[in-house]
């Protein structure tokens, strides 16, 4: 039913055809709680899709190396203003291909291979890019690293401000993919500057709270503010780095000739549409029932007897520790898949588990706020993964086959942009 969504690609690659189908029915089926994930709207799903695909653009508007750029040129500087708009910041690079080659770029506009950068340590919730070892940065970089205190599970604004003084780093990476709680920018822009060292925010998962008006803006404490533009910001995959004047240059000559070659432009073309789209009255409103879910929701998982890190949330995103139950994160997560409940297994700060076996479960809210759920919902939410994660202690299959059925019956009341009807 739903390959004829394509008719174009049916004809050419049933096979192929097939598959999108299928994940089309999934993501209309399922309750998905991934924290960095979403459902971009119909117009940004049409943006992305053009012929802006078919053509190569390197260098930047006014300044290209093809030519043809006539509107390739509108596209970009579109996306730029609104930027620019949306976030309060003078400068804009909508070019990085995603959140991980962006990040990369600011290495090269600002630090050499060996230099000294910090960030939030993988485990306590930041990103691999922030200098952690297994990733480029951490290798080419001297990576060190900050976490969270173990009594609060919030960010030690104490031990940060020690490891910055004793370390002097190039750079400072605050933001991550498992914070709970709101960062305090100007903290780290007191810390940055004692240190001499250039603060950059990583905003990835926060990017449409702060759009929205449901986070603090780091646009007047930071030097750069990295995003992707596909987690909250409900666009297509691909990420922005935005700066003071002073920072424009270096940070353009980064990305390109730097790093990259032709910009996606049909990403560009997407990111533009969500721009618009988050600038309307209606995103803040998107962006604050984000939070209203999530803090509905962190509250209904305590009362169902869950352990929260830092004991509940200010932002999309929960992060629920599991140590005290019968079951570990990856075991509890693919049981509450099973159950039609998606959500990531993640370590939680001081795991007594391994990385690829944690002790947590991250979940979060854009994709049901988006979907038009909302905090009355939100008890139901919270007993569907008690009832999965008590299923999933005692190998009860059918338990988990009922909450798939209830989550099904509930989602097909709640239709999502580009899906077939659940
Ligand atoms: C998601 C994320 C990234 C990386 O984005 P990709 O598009 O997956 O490369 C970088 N930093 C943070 C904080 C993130 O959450």
């Amino acid at each position: 039913m739903s390959a004829s969504r394509h008719p174009a690609l049916l004809a050419t690659d049933p096979e192929l055809a097939s598959f999108v189908a299928a994940e089309e029915v999934l993501q209309a089926q399922t309750l998905r709680l991934i924290p960095s994930e979403n459902y971009v709207s119909a117009a940004v799903l049409e943006a992305s899709g053009t012929v802006l695909q078919n053509k190569y653009s390197e260098g930047y508007p006014g300044r290209r190396y093809y030519e043809g750029q006539q509107n390739i040129d509108r596209v970009e500087a579109l996306a730029v203003e609104r930027a620019k708009g949306l976030f309060g910041v003078d400068h804009v690079n909508v070019q990085p291909y995603s959140g991980s080659p962006a990040n990369l770029a600011v290495y090269l506009a600002f630090a050499k291979p060996g230099d000294t950068v910090m960030g939030m340590a993988l485990p306590m919730g930041g990103h691999l890019t922030h200098g952690w070892g297994v990733s480029a940065t951490g290798s080419w970089f001297r990576g060190v690293q900050y976490g969270v205190r173990a009594d609060t599970g919030l960010i030690d604004y104490d031990a940060v401000r020690d490891l910055a003084l004793a370390e002097r780093p190039k750079l400072i990476f605050c933001g991550g993919t498992a914070l709970p709680r709101t960062i305090d920018f100007a903290a780290f822009a007191e810390i940055a500057r004692e240190a001499g060292s250039i603060l950059v925010a990583d905003v990835a998962h926060i990017a449409g709270l702060i759009a929205g008006g449901a986070h603090p803006s780091p646009a007047d404490h930071v030097d750069v503010i990295s995003t992707t533009t596909h987690k909250t910001l409900r666009g297509p995959r691909g990420a922005m780095l935005m700066c003071r004047e002073e920072h424009a240059k270096a940070i353009d000559k980064a990305v390109f000739p730097g790093l990259q070659g032709g910009p996606h432009n049909q990403t560009t073309a997407g990111i533009a549409v969500a721009l618009h789209e988050a600038a309307q009255p209606s995103f803040v409103s998107y962006a604050h029932a984000v939070v209203a879910n999530a803090k509905a929701l962190a509250a209904a998982l305590l009362q169902k007897g869950f352990d929260l890190v830092s004991g509940g949330t200010d932002n999309h995103l929960i992060l629920i520790d599991l140590t005290g139950k019968d079951v570990p994160g990856k075991i509890a997560a693919k049981a509450l898949d099973r159950a039609g409940i998606v959500v990531n297994y993640n370590t939680v700060p001081f795991d007594p588990r391994k990385p690829f076996d944690p002790s947590g479960v991250r979940i979060g809210t854009p994709s049901l706020t988006s979907r038009g759920l909302s905090t009355e919902h939100m008890p139901l939410v919270a007993d569907w993964i008690s009832r999965a994660v008590d299923a999933a202690a005692k190998g009860d299959e059918q338990a988990l086959a009922a909450i798939r059925a209830e989550v099904t019956d509930l989602m097909a009341a709640f239709p999502a942009p580009g899906l077939p009807l659940a």
